[in-house]
This record gives structure tokens, sequence and C-alpha cells, in this order.
């Protein structure tokens, strides 16, 4: 639905966006990710049309952005990172103003509520923007841009500045869009990207350093091979028989000490599962087993290792350390330096173009109707 190929944006002889190339498919949830001023707004910009790229192509639906930006544009739906809300309008003004504006011939009153409903404005409808709070202006931006039912969305940061109430509300309006229609959002939040998205691409330096879909990412994220045990026995003996429990390749104490039990870090061999195992082995010696816990990294240890950009020098070094973090630090950058490789590659050897066929992107997109609430509901506000 949405091919980047090679895009460049400079900025006089500074590089926002440096040689960048992905794509996104049809009905697909893209979460767009990078810390501050790596590119992700500049490139939503180029992929929207509103700002023009140095090189590189930009296709929406097998439509070049630059060829022919009004059919491309009419499928696109826009939430900029400020987006333009003209304070002296009622909500109603300044949807009708976006439908106008949009050439949009789908019946106007009924579209304008509908979407009202989705994102939860109906009550403010008549309201001027100047006076509504953040939520609701973020909310009348999102409204702005499904004027017209597009096919393909974007949202810079749609939950930058909200309460955590309403980040769950913008988060299940996303969920519901991504059924019907092709999402871009930009978002610093990652626990958001992993509950919404379908595949997630990082942007460093206006590099893509990440392209991956969220399952694969989980999966690597997923780690039950560390764990950090809490026994209750003689410190050293412990030790000593952990070190020495076939398929366990690594184990250290704790500094913590609750009572007799310290705690234990300690990592197994690949594709054993050792619980069972460690269980039996300290009920024969009859040493309780006070906790068990996995220890799997999060997905912003795999942001904040990917985003390194010296991860792999790290990754050797860290290897070397014996403390549980300097182990702990080595697989996230393991990980994480798989993910990079494996991107730069994919960029440097992305093709330049492809043939899409039109039609298809042509499609009924609209909203599906039991998303909304009854129209009745609607007219009881009034
Ligand atoms: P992000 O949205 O990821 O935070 P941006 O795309 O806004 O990043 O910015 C990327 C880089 O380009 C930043 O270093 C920013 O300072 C720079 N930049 C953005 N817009 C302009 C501009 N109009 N002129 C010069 N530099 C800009
Ligand atoms: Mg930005």
């Amino acid at each position: 639905m949405i091919k980047i190929s090679h895009l460049v944006k400079n900025y006089g002889n500074f590089t926002a966006v440096d040689d960048i190339s992905f794509e996104v498919a049809k009905g697909e949830v893209l979460g767009f990710l990078g810390p501050n001023g790596a590119g992700k707004s500049t490139t939503m910009n180029m992929i929207t049309g509103y700002l023009s790229s140095t090189s590189g192509s930009i296709k929406i639906g097998g439509v070049d952005i630059l060829d022919d930006p009004l059919n491309a544009k009419r499928l696109i739906g826009y939430l900029p990172e400020q987006p333009p809300l003209y304070p002296d309008m009622t909500v109603e003004e300044y949807l009708s103003f976006a439908y106008d504006l949009k050439n949009c011939k789908l019946n106007k009153e009924k579209h304008l509520r509908e979407i009202c409903e989705v994102v939860k404005i109906t009550d403010v409808y008549h309201r001027m923007l100047k006076n509504l709070s953040k939520g609701y202006k973020q909310r009348v931006g999102i409204a702005q841009a499904l004027v017209g039912n597009p096919p393909v969305i974007i949202f810079d940061e749609p939950t930058i500045g909200l309460d955590p109430k309403q980040i769950i509300e913008i988060r299940n309006l996303i969920r519901t869009l991504g059924k019907e229609h092709t999402v871009i959002i930009s978002t610093h939040i990652l626990q958001e990207v992993q509950a919404v998205c379908d595949r997630i691409v990082i942007i460093n330096k206006g590099k893509v350093v990440a392209n991956e879909l969220t399952e694969n990412i989980s999966r690597a994220v997923e780690n039950t091979r560390r764990f950090n045990v809490k026994i209750s026995g003689p410190q050293r003996d412990v030790l000593s028989m952990l070190r020495n429990l076939p398929g366990i390749c690594y184990a250290e104490v704790l500094a913590a000490r609750d009572g007799d039990a310290y705690t234990y870090m300690i990592e197994s061999e690949v594709g054993i599962d050792i619980r069972k195992k460690l269980f039996w082995a300290l009920a024969e010696r009859k040493w309780p087993l006070i906790g068990l816990e996995a220890l799997g990294m999060s997905i912003e240890d795999i942001f904040i290792a990917v985003v390194d950009k010296t991860a792999e020098e790290k990754a050797q070094k860290a290897k070397k350390k014996t403390r549980y973090e300097g182990v702990r630090a080595a697989e996230e950058k393991e990980v994480a330096a798989g993910i990079v490789e494996k991107t730069v590659k994919e960029q440097e050897t992305a093709s330049y173009d492809e043939e899409t066929t039109e039609s298809e992107f042509y499609e009924d997109h609209s909203i599906k109707e039991d998303t909304f609430s009854s129209e009745e509901k609607t007219e009881e506000k009034e």
C-alpha cells in the first residue's frame, strides 16, 4: 500500500532523512519509532506530501506522491505533530471545513456524525476549539484525518501529552481503525507499539535501523533461559550445585539476602527448560526453593540497544563482564545487533521501484457500521 524507496531529505547540508526504504502492506499497522530528532516527522511529512523530498520515491497505493499529488493525498488521512486547529471554529465548523477541503462526496451530516462517534467528540460538537482540553483537541485532529474515509491513516505522535486513560482510548481507536485501514503511527510509548502494531520500524539519525514484525521482536524479547532463583541453603554449596547441574551454563550469587536464602542468577543452555530439573535437584538436597523469576528483556531494552549505534562493540565488552547486568545487556545487544545488521542489508538492497496495480487500492474503506453507536443515540444528545 505504501512503498518508500531510498528516501532522502536534506535541510541545507544536514541530512535529516538518509536513504530510507520500507513498505507498509495493505491493512498493516506500522509503528514508526525513534528518539527525538530521528527524522520521524520529516518522513511522515514527505509521505503525506506536506514536504518535498530531496530524492527517492514514495508511492501510495501505486500512486507516486510527486507525479500525482492530488490522487495520492486523497488516499491519506494525516494527523500532523501539531494539528492545524483554528481556535475560533467549532468542532462542527472545523470538520465541515476539512470535508469541503477534501472535496468529500459522502453524506456530510451522517459522515461527520459517524466520525465524531468513533473518536468520542459528539458531546463537544458545538464547542469552540480553543475551549477544548488537550485530549479533545487531539481527538478533533484525529477526526479531521478520518474525514473522507481514506484507506491510509498516518498519525504523528497521536498520544503525546494525553493522560493514561486517554492514551488507552486512542490506542483502542487505532486498533479499531487498523482492521480496515493501513496505518502508520509514530510514538514514544513502546507498550503502545507492542499492543497495536503489526510491524515496527525504528529510525535513528535519519536511517532505518530496524524493520521487524512485532511478533518477531516479541519472540526475541521472550526468554526462558535466564532466571533469578531464590534458594534457602548454604550459599557455597548451593552455588557449586547450580554450577555443576547439567543444563546450566552459568550461575552466580546476587547480593540480595533474605534470611538464610540467597538469590542466584542462572542461565540454562539453549533449548533446555531447566525449571523442573532444578526443582528436583533442590528437593533432593532439602534446600527449599523460595522464588523463581524469569528474566525476559523488555521491548524498551531492544529499542535502546538498537538505537545505540555502538551496539556490537558494547556487546563484545559486555560479554566479558561477569555481573548479571553485564550478561543481560550482552544478550540485548546481541539481539539488537542481529536486527540492525539484517535491516542495514535490506536498506542497501531495497529495490528502486515496482509496478503496482492501482485498482485494488480503491476499494471501499469505509469504517465498519458496528464501530459506531446507533444514530438514535447521537440524536438523543441534541
Ligand atoms: P522527529 O520527528 O523524529 O523528532 P524530525 O523529523 O522532526 O524528528 O527532525 C529530524 C531532524 O531534522 C532534527 O535534527 C531536526 O532538528 C531537523 N529538522 C527538522 N525540520 C527542520 C527544518 N525545517 N530545517 C532544518 N532542520 C530541520
Ligand atoms: Mg516528530
